[in-house]
């Protein structure tokens, strides 16, 4: 049995053929890092570093973090221009969680969440357990006067803002983790942080234990059973979506002009 995440399930969503040759059979040599996604980790690396240590220098952090991820002289100075992003972004979580008291040990940067088949918190790296898991950029408990929790989840993205409606799948799948590892959580809100603009956008609906007991859980089952589903075809289909974009099988695809190999 694999262990899903939301990443595989919107694989098999957007492109059979893409899921087929990604998780089924891995077929790999293809893989090309995009300039973009190599600016991408080193800004999400380095947000990570400083978020944890906020006393940091934020230049040196950077460019520790450029080193790291091998970046081409131009990519270099694009991971520069957020220098002041990731450094305004810091100041401004650590004022709003003193704002709202969450101590150190209430919040998480890259956070590893898993639960088994009965929705029941388990080891990120418990295989034979683990059946839905992810890793939530930046998490952080809130405590309300009433005793009330509000459980907050983060996303960091480095591209242009899109429709935070687009991104309810993945938000569903982060509440129904937040909520089997935090079973005594009232509410789970999630948002978009875009590092480049600084913009943080929540996403409307907040997700109560009932609605995501309810309601989620089950959307999360529908999905893993439409990609077993997809799984089982024997000429798993290329449909043209969003994925193209960054399809490592782009030059092998029938659909692309390329000859399957
Ligand atoms: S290029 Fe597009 S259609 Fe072809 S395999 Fe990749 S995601 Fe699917």
């Amino acid at each position: 049995m694999p262990i899903w995440t939301h990443s595989r399930l919107e694989t098999a969503e957007a492109c059979p053929l893409n899921y087929c040759w990604s998780y089924l059979e891995r077929r790999s040599g293809y893989s090309i890092a995009s300039g973009a996604g190599r600016i991408g980790n080193t800004v999400h690396s380095a947000l990570e570093t400083l978020i944890k240590n906020p006393g940091d220098n934020v230049e040196v952090v950077l460019l520790r973090a450029i080193m790291a991820h091998n970046l081409t002289t131009q990519e270099e100075l694009e991971a520069l221009t957020f220098r002041s992003k990731v450094e305004a972004f810091t100041q401004r979580f650590h004022a709003w969680r003193q704002k709202h008291s969450v101590e150190e040990d209430q919040y998480w940067v890259e956070r590893k969440l898993a639960m088994d088949a009965e929705f029941e918190a388990c080891s990120y790296t418990d295989r034979d357990k683990a059946f839905f898991r992810g890793v939530i950029d930046l998490a952080a408990m809130v405590t309300k006067k009433d005793g009330g929790k509000i459980l907050f989840l983060w996303d960091h993205k480095t591209g242009e803002p899109t429709d935070i409606k687009e991104k309810a799948k993945q938000f569903h799948g982060y509440s129904i983790l937040g909520l089997a590892t935090y079973p005594d959580v009232d509410e789970v809100r999630c948002a978009i942080h875009y590092v480049k603009t600084g913009q943080i956008i929540f996403f409307p609906q907040k997700f109560s234990p009932e609605t995501i007991r309810a309601e989620l859980q089950n959307g999360l089952m529908d999905r893993i059973k439409n990609a077993e589903e997809i799984a089982s075809l024997n000429d798993p289909p290329a449909v043209e979506s969003w994925k193209c974009t960054f399809c490592q099988y782009a030059p092998v695809c029938p659909l692309k002009g390329g000859a399957a190999p």
